[in-house]
């Protein structure tokens, strides 16, 4: 009987890779740089060719694998088709079939990577237990991934869990990444914190530790620090942050309701602070029933993506 899965997550300068049984206990996880060039040709072929030596090594054959699972950095629709994927220069296709070609015709499927993240954390992570996650990561930007009754939920567009580019802040000036303004990627992401830290520093007199730190060097963690141990400016910084993050909490509970909100990506490094932090506004904009959805911190990092790769070959 065939009881291993293979999770892949293809990133923009290296694709992760593991081999699990199916209750989810990762065996071997190894990483290839992914290779773009080419509007990214070599990609899955490469991956092709290092599952099959990695299996080798272990001794398994192909024949012993349920399928594999292939997160990529962008848009996937429900069918498995990709209309393009900018950070791997891929244009329009369907990588999971070419990948099944490739494995001799074991079954592939494909999902957004904030996606099979959110999946790899209620099978394994922070949402073990439950059956209706959201997650969000706070990491360079801002991403979600809606988990319900164990199914990746993409929406028809492929824009559900987009949580980072939903508008938070009317006046906002600068522009985000999306080509709006006020989206709650400019505030809460790892780089939101830090423009957040600089403009208290402009505008205020107070005094701070982050005054001590040369400005191009602030980091999210710096303020993090900075503010668990009582800078009064940093307490600031966090407590605005954490208000966008407890008010778009608060919306999604009354939209999705899920059993549980898990915060990953570096700003939650953090921990239990920023959850009570995040925890105040979301109970103040919450307040429809004290039967709410949880919020705890994610567990596997970088790894949740193979995780939930992994996971899809399981349904
Ligand atoms: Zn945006």
């Amino acid at each position: 009987m065939s009881r291993f899965c293979i999770g892949i997550d293809v990133g923009g300068t290296t694709v992760k890779l593991g081999v699990f049984e199916d209750d989810g206990q990762l065996l071997r996880k190894w990483e290839i740089p992914t290779r773009k060039e080419q509007q990214g040709v070599h990609i899955l072929p490469d991956i092709a060719l290092s599952v099959r030596h990695t299996l080798e090594e272990m001794k398994l054959d192909l024949t012993d694998v349920l399928g594999a699972g292939l997160g990529v950095p962008g848009p996937v629709a429900t069918d498995g088709y990709v209309p393009r994927c900018v950070n791997l220069g891929w244009g329009e296709g369907y990588p999971a079939r070419d990948l099944s070609l490739m494995l001799e015709g074991i079954p592939v499927k494909c999902a957004n990577d904030a996606n099979i993240a959110a999946l790899g954390e209620m099978w394994q992570g922070g949402g073990k237990g439950y059956n209706d996650i959201v997650m969000i990561t706070l990491g360079t930007g801002v991403g979600g991934g809606v988990v319900i009754d164990q199914k990746i939920i993409a929406g028809r567009h492929g824009l559900a869990g987009e949580i980072g580019h939903t508008h938070v802040r009317d006046d906002e000036t600068e522009y985000c990444n999306c080509g709006s303004r006020g989206c709650l990627e400019q505030v809460a992401s790892a780089t939101g914190v830090v423009r957040e830290a600089k403009m208290f520093l402009a505008s205020s007199s107070k005094e701070s530790i982050l005054r001590d730190i040369e400005e191009n060097s602030l980091t999210a963690k710096d303020v993090m620090d900075a503010a668990k141990a009582g800078d009064e400016l940093a307490v600031e910084i966090v407590d605005c942050v954490c208000y966008y993050l407890g008010r778009s909490l608060a919306q999604l509970a009354l939209t999705i309701d899920p059993e549980i909100f898990v915060i990953g990506g570096g700003v939650s490094k953090a921990g239990q602070y920023l959850i009570d932090n995040i925890q105040k506004y979301y109970e103040q904009y919450e307040t429809l029933s004290e039967n709410r959805p949880l919020v705890g911190l994610a567990k596997l990092g970088n790894d949740a993506g193979i995780y939930g790769a992994a996971r899809m070959v399981l349904d």
